[in-house]
Parts: structure tokens; C-alpha cells; sequence
């Protein structure tokens, strides 16, 4: 092969979280050869920078090899919804042609501003995991360029690196190709219902009667709220929408909506608990309750009309805490989490949450139980200090925390939540044995010690 160097910039690079912040060497080949020239240097595969911490951070010393430019529909089989592509291919590209065609992404994360191979390298999760699992279960194959050389894996051929690449944050090597079954839909709309629930045990009570009925389902949590109304929330619940009689061009057609940017970081003062909880209960008053039909990116993509929104937590950036309590003991430790949320002043506006099934990679995250994911603005030490007794909580309740999510867990906290990591660290070493393909994330958690 004809082997052709990419640019090469120095940048600063962050997570979503906006911290940590890392100076490293960044470069987007475009195409293969391109990619083939980076891949004998230490280096990490990042996607659109999505994931909060420093998942998507290369290791000291390693340059961040981003997938933007690898970013071609290889090939889509209408009849089956078999799509193949780069991995840089982002999901609103996916979504854009895929969805006047009648087919939906399987699994969606709540924005579809992220890489294909970012998805696929953190197994994302969506509002229909409790019925439908991770993204893991719709991939056909996947290729991995990795340092003991290039393979296309799947659950029949290779799949200890199959099992170890998806979900693996990128340490087996770089994702060059994914090929994925897609959902089929009738239209391009929802049918939603919003539910208030004034408690925390009435919204498990209508997660629990509606789950069946719903193939998606997640709930907004004032985490702020105290007393009786701990846990108060707006459970929202959607089913693709059967065709509507117009026809199907035009049921399948999608209006974008003009997306809103946040121009500047918004000032601390603002960020203070007062004004957090004014809002939180201005969103629980106001929130439109009942039955709707409405286009997907409302139901699903609400996030992505505020381009930028990560800067409303100011210029210290914040850290998003998502972490799973498994039944049976799901409704108890999520209880008590909130507990200690509202006692150590800890949640702002955006927390989410949703029941999920079983992760059946090598280093699974969701367990059958509730996930809470909450934004969480960093105000030093003492922000890190709450989050370490939040992690024993959850350690107690036998719960683990999202790494794609994560930049502040510890090593002996990350050790005791992921049992599995050992036999994973075993199958990405037989790949990547010099640790090649290296993240701030890995080396945080000492995982090349695992
Ligand atoms: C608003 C918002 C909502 C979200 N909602 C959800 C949600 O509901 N469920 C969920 O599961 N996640 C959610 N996420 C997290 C997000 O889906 C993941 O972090 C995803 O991995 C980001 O993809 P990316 O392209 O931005 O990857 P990056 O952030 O750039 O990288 C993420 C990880 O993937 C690896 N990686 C990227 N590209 C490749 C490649 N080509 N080959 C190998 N490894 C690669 C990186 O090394 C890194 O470890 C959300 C994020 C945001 C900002």
C-alpha cells in the first residue's frame, strides 16, 4: 500500500465535560493509507469528542488519530437495513440517509452528534436498553486496525477481539469499518406520552406499568428536590409512529429544526443552587404533560437544538456522573444516591434516568437495574470529595459507573466496580502489548497494571 502522511497540529483536546484538558498532537487521515502511516506511532482513535472525560484523551507522549475524515457509506442494502461504513461516519449522517429510506438506528445515545466508531468503542446505550440491549447486539462485523494487525471481527470469527474492541474505548486499535443492521420505521415521527411523577417511588411505579407498552422510555429527575418530593421527575416514553396515511415520502420526511448555539461560558454566579433549583422546578411545572405526536430528534435529540450546551457550566467545565445500581436492589440504591445528591448539594439540571438490561461485552456497564446520569458542575475539591462517597454508595449497592462518562474514578474503586476488567485488559494486551493505542483514561485507571 502507498503509504501518504497526514497533517499533524498540535491542539488542546477535552471531553465534553470540557476537563480534563490535554495538549497532544492531533491528525485526521483520509483514508486508508493515510491511516495505515499513523498506525506504527503511539497514538489514540478519538471520533467527535463526545464522551464527558478523558476517554477520548490520548496518553501522554500519544497522538489523538481522529476518525472525521474515514467518513464514507460503504455500502446500504435497503431491503435488509444492512449498512456498512467508516467509522467516522457520524449518526446524524446515518440518520440523514438511512431515514427517508425507513430505517432508524437501532440504538441512539441522546445526541447524534457522535462517530459511529465512538458509539461502537463505548457501546452506547439508548432509551430502549431495558428491551433492546446496547449497540453491541446489531453489529453484523466490525474492523479493527490494531497494532498486531488488521482484522474484521464478529461474534463468530475472532470474537475475543470482538468482544473486547466494542465497549473498549479504543485501546484494541482503531475501528476502521462497522457494518450494522438498522431498525425499520414507518415514519419518521414518535408517538410520545409525558408522565409527572411528584416522588421518586411513584416514577419507579410508572417505569415499572408502562416499560412493556413502550419501546423507549426515560426520565427526567429534579435531583435538587428534598422531603417528600425527592426524586420528582417527568417520565417520557415513545414508540416509533405507524404510517400516518399521507404516504410513505412523506411520512419519512424530517423537518430540522434551527438549532440555537450557547456563545460564551456562562458566569459561575449563575450556576449557584439557588438559581438550580428555580430552574429544575420551573422545568418540572412547565414540562408539557400527556400524549404527542412529534419528529424524532425532539423526542430523542432534545440536547442537540443548544449547539454547545456544555458551556451553560462555565469556563471549570463539569463532570458527568452515570452510574447503574442492578436489581434487586435498583429502587433502594438509587434512593439513597438521590439522598445523598440532595444532602451534598451535588445534581444540577440535566439527570436522566432509565432501566436497562445486560451488557454482554467484556467490560459490560449496564446491568439489569436503573442508571442515573447526572451533570455534576466541578467546583474543586469538595466536588471531588462527593463524588469519591458517591462512588462507595454505589460500590455498596454493587453498581459501577459509565467510563465514557467518567474522568475522576479511582483505580481501587474502578478495580472493585469492574470485576471483568482483568479478563479484558487480557485479550486487549494480546492486541495491543505495548500499550500503542493509550488513553489518559487507561493510564488514570492504571488499567495496564490490571
Ligand atoms: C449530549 C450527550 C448525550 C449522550 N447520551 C448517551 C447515551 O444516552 N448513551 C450512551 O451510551 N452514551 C451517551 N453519550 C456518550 C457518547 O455517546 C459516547 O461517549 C460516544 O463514545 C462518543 O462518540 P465520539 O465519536 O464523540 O467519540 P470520542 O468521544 O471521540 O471517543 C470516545 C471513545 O471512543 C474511542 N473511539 C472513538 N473513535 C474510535 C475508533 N474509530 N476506533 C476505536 N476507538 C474509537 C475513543 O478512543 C474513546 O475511548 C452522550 C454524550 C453526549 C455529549
Amino acid at each position: 500500500m502507498d503509504v501518504t502522511e497526514a497533517p499533524v497540529c498540535r491542539a488542546r483536546l477535552s471531553g465534553w465535560g470540557r476537563r480534563p484538558i490535554a495538549e497532544a498532537e492531533e491528525t485526521a487521515p483520509r483514508s486508508p493509507s493515510e491511516l495505515a502511516g499513523q498506525l506504527a506511532r503511539p497514538y489514540l482513535p478519538r471520533g467527535q469528542g463526545r464522551s464527558y472525560g478523558d476517554a477520548g484523551l490520548p496518553a501522554q507522549g500519544h497522538r489523538a488519530l481522529n476518525s472525521v475524515r474515514c467518513d464514507r457509506f460503504l455500502s446500504f442494502n435497503p431491503a435488509s437495513g444492512v449498512l456498512d461504513a467508516e467509522s467516522g461516519v457520524t449518526l446524524q449522517a446515518i440518520l440523514a440517509m438511512t431515514v427517508p429510506r425507513g430505517y432508524f438506528l437501532p440504538v441512539t445515545p441522546g445526541t447524534m452528534f457522535v462517530s459511529l466508531g465512538g458509539a461502537v468503542a463505548s457501546n452506547v446505550h439508548g432509551k430502549n436498553h431495558h428491551g433492546s440491549g446496547s449497540l453491541e447486539h446489531f453489529l453484523i462485523e466490525v474492523e479493527v486496525s490494531t497494532p498486531a494487525g488488521t482484522f474484521t471481527c464478529s461474534r463468530e470469527a475472532r470474537p475475543d477481539l470482538f468482544l473486547a474492541t466494542v465497549g473498549g474505548y479504543g485501546l484494541t486499535g482503531f475501528i476502521t469499518r462497522v457494518k450494522l443492521r438498522l431498525k425499520p420505521i414507518d415514519s419518521a415521527q414518535v408517538e410520545t406520552l409525558r408522565l409527572r411523577a411528584p416522588g421518586l417511588d411513584s416514577l419507579f411505579a410508572l417505569f415499572a406499568k408502562h416499560d412493556k407498552g413502550y419501546e423507549y422510555s426515560v426520565a427526567w429527575l429534579d435531583t435538587l428536590s428534598r422531603g417528600r418530593a425527592l426524586g420528582r421527575g417527568v417520565l417520557m416514553l415513545g414508540n416509533h409512529a405507524p404510517a400516518s396515511g399521507r404516504g410513505k415520502a412523506q411520512d419519512l420526511e424530517r423537518r430540522e429544526k434551527a438549532r440555537l448555539k450557547v456563545p460564551f461560558s456562562m458566569p459561575a454566579f449563575l450556576l449557584n443552587r439557588p438559581g438550580l433549583t428555580a430552574f429544575n422546578a420551573a422545568i418540572y411545572r412547565f414540562s408539557p404533560a400527556g400524549a404527542a405526536r412529534e419528529g424524532f430528534e425532539k423526542f430523542f435529540y432534545p440536547l442537540d437544538y443548544l449547539r454547545g450546551w456544555n458551556r451553560l457550566y462555565g469556563k471549570a467545565g463539569f463532570f458527568q456522573y452515570q452510574f447503574v445500581i442492578p436489581d434487586p436492589k435498583g429502587e433502594e440504591g438509587m434512593t439513597a444516591a438521590l439522598e445523598m445528591l440532595a444532602r451534598d448539594r451535588l445534581g444540577a439540571s440535566l439527570s436522566v434516568l432509565k432501566r436497562c438490561g445486560d451488557d454482554e461485552v467484556m467490560l459490560p456497564f449496564c446491568k439489569r437495574g436503573y442508571t442515573l446520569a447526572l451533570d455534576v458542575p466541578y467546583r474543586g475539591q469538595a466536588t471531588l470529595d462527593a463524588l469519591d462517597r458517591l462512588d462507595e454508595l454505589v460500590l455498596r449497592y454493587g453498581g459501577r459507573v459509565y467510563l465514557t462518562k467518567d474522568a475522576r474514578l479511582k483505580p481501587a474503586a474502578f478495580r472493585a466496580m469492574y470485576p471483568e476488567a482483568k479478563g479484558w485488559m487480557e485479550t486487549v494486551r494480546r492486541y495491543n502489548p505495548e500499550a500503542r493505542s493509550n488513553s489518559l483514561l487507561a493510564e488514570r485507571l492504571e488499567l495496564w497494571r490490571t
